[in-house]
């Protein structure tokens, strides 16, 4: 495949592109719509050197308020083709199509595997990077290939082993986007009633209602360690409520930390190293963050 040209923009402050509403620019920024598009910004970033971030929804991202110094790359692509054989779909889908609508409209016309997935924001490719799940489903279960542009050079099929899948992780998130960019997913679902897969998907979103904070935030910031709640964790050492200005932990929800306006990046890195320490200190729990921490020196992690 030949690369096409795509526009660059300078300075392009990610703020506006992130949940939290919070973090500085990047020194380039491009939303290829196509994998020839793609491929163009991929080899622009390995010909400069420039290290790459894949930016899907941004709901899961905590980037440093000094911002990036790399190409951040929005990947748009939304194209999707059906294959259907008997009680099964084969469905292809571009890696910057949105998770929940996504979910929700194959639900309605009768294919189950993603309706775990109703409330949760991001793009496809965001999901795939954290294998994002919840009510007892993640995206891995429902996958059966995903496509990446794997260092610039060549597109790859890769099976559910090369993605090296587990709790909220894969293999993504260890090599980064430089090596391998998701262009996009194939998912295997079954046909099911689609008014029983409404109701589920009802129930689950009115949970999510009663249970979410409103307000900025990226969802839970923490991982749960295994057999325990963060949330609950943090909710035992006392720390609803804590404040780093602007940034608070949730009052409703302990593992939400919500920018209740004009936070700044350090201010929400302050709160989880605190978090971190205290929870560490009452319960002897090192607790890993889920949230993807961008542009900090030292890094975080
Ligand atoms: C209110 C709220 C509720 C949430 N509830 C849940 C929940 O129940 N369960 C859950 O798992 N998560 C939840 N989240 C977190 C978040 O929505 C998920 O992690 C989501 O899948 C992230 O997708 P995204 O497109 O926003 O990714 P981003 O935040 O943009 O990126 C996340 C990571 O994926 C990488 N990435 C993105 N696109 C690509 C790509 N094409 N190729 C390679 N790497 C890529 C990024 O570089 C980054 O490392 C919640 C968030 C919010 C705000």
């Amino acid at each position: 495949m030949e690369p096409t040209p795509c526009a660059l923009l300078e300075h392009e402050p990610l703020a506006p592109h992130l949940f939290w509403r919070i973090g500085g620019p990047a020194d380039l920024y491009a939303e290829p719509r196509t994998e020839a598009e793609l491929l163009h910004c991929l080899r622009l970033a390995r010909d400069r050197r420039l290290p790459v971030l894949a930016l899907g929804g941004g709901s899961n991202l905590l980037v440093a308020d000094g911002g990036f110094r790399g190409l951040a790359i929005a990947y748009q692509n939304q194209e999707e083709d059906q294959a259907i054989r008997g009680d099964r779909m084969r469905v292809r889908i571009g890696a910057g199509a949105l998770l929940a609508p996504t979910g929700r409209r194959l639900s309605r016309l009768g294919w189950a595997g993603l309706e775990w997935a109703e409330g949760i924001p991001g793009t496809l490719g965001g999901a795939v990077a954290g294998n994002a799940g919840a009510y007892g489903g993640d995206i891995a279960s429902a996958l059966h290939a995903v496509e990446v542009l794997a260092d610039a050079e060549r597109f790859e099929r890769w099976n559910l082993a090369d993605c090296a899948f587990g709790y909220r992780k894969s293999r993504f998130g260890a090599i980064g986007a430089t090596s391998a960019f998701i262009s996009a997913v194939t998912f295997l679902l079954r046909a099911e009633d689609p008014e029983r897969l409404a109701a589920r998907m009802q129930a689950i979103g009115q949970e999510r209602k009663a249970k979410t904070p409103a307000g900025l935030s990226c969802g839970s910031v923490f991982k749960n360690p295994e057999g325990a709640s963060a949330g609950r964790l943090i909710e035992q050492a006392g720390l609803k409520g804590l404040e780093e200005g602007p940034a608070q932990v949730s009052p409703l929800h302990a593992n939400y930390i919500v920018n209740r306006g004009g936070a700044t990046a350090d201010q929400v890195r302050r709160l989880i190293a605190r978090i971190r320490a205290a929870v560490e200190k009452e319960c002897g729990i090192r607790l890993e963050p889920e949230v993807r921490m961008i542009g900090f020196d030292p890094p975080q992690s």
